[in-house]
């Protein structure tokens, strides 16, 4: 089999990786470049954007590839457009492999929102001291809360505009519910804002939450491209081999 690429920077695309790996196909797995010290799957990795649709769909037919497998985060939007589009201007089949979103539970306090900008507006009415967990990008929509304190938790340094009062915790996961629910007891989170990953990396936080009895804001996915998708790395694999 020629080389699949793994358009990847979550943990299934480094588990899919490793499964291909581990049966024999060669696999390149293709991170933006956005964080510092990236865990790094097996295989061969390149880092760095493709220049859109036409670049990737180029890069695909200079490289043979065979298959394409947008394993990318469920936030990282513009990439999963980049992968329906470029596999088909190449002529490579290609796949989704997205986590399924959390669901909340009878005893959850859970707000939707569209946006980080949405989970702005509607922060004042439900808390003073925040646990903002949606990643370092987007935080500028939190900037004029001047009323509010954060506890920021990313992987790198957030970068200006921020809110007035913010503690920053450089951080990654997996975590653990009882470490979330002190860690979020001792700087006296009044609620939560998540984007609605899945998974099981960085659940812990709802169950702390729901433990504490606090609302969380989740902001929805954004919508991507119609494309055949599977929501487990060894359906992927499955898929990987049966082209
Ligand atoms: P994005 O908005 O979809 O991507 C912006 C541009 O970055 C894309 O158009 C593409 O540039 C390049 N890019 C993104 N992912 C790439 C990849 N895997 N390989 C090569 N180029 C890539 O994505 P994002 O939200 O900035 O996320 C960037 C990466 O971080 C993703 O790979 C994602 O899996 C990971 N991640 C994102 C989040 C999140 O919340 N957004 C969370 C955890 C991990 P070109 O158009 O030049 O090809």
């Amino acid at each position: 089999m020629s080389v699949v690429l793994v358009l990847g920077g979550t943990s299934e695309a480094r588990a899919l990786a490793a499964a291909l790996v581990e049966r024999g196909v060669p696999v390149v797995s293709s991170l933006a470049g956005r964080v510092a010290n990236p865990k790094l799957p097996v295989g061969d990795v390149r880092i760095g954007g493709f220049g859109g649709p036409e670049g990737l769909a180029a890069w695909l037919t200079e490289n043979q590839v065979s298959a394409v497998v947008d394993a990318t985060h469920p936030f990282a939007k513009f990439i999963g457009n980049s992968a329906v589009t470029g596999a088909k201007l190449a002529g490579v089949p290609m796949l989704r492999l997205q986590r399924p979103g959390w669901q909340p539970g009878p005893e959850d306090d859970w707000h939707w929102v569209d946006s980080l900008d949405q989970a702005a507006e509607i922060l004042p009415s439900l808390g003073e001291r925040v646990f903002l967990t949606s990643g370092r990008q987007g935080l500028s929509a939190f900037a004029p809360l001047d009323d509010l304190w954060f506890l920021i938790r990313c992987v790198d340094p957030p970068a200006p505009p921020l809110p007035a009062k913010f503690e920053v915790l450089l951080d990654r996961g997996p975590y653990l519910l009882d470490a979330e629910t002190a860690l979020m007891r001792t700087h006296r989170v009044e609620v939560l804002v998540t984007k609605d990953s899945g998974g099981t990396m960085t659940s812990a936080k709802l169950g702390a939450a729901r433990a504490l009895g606090l609302p969380v804001v989740v902001v929805r996915r954004p919508t991507r491209p119609e494309s055949p998708t599977v929501d487990t790395v060894e359906a992927a694999a499955a898929w990987v081999f049966a082209q």
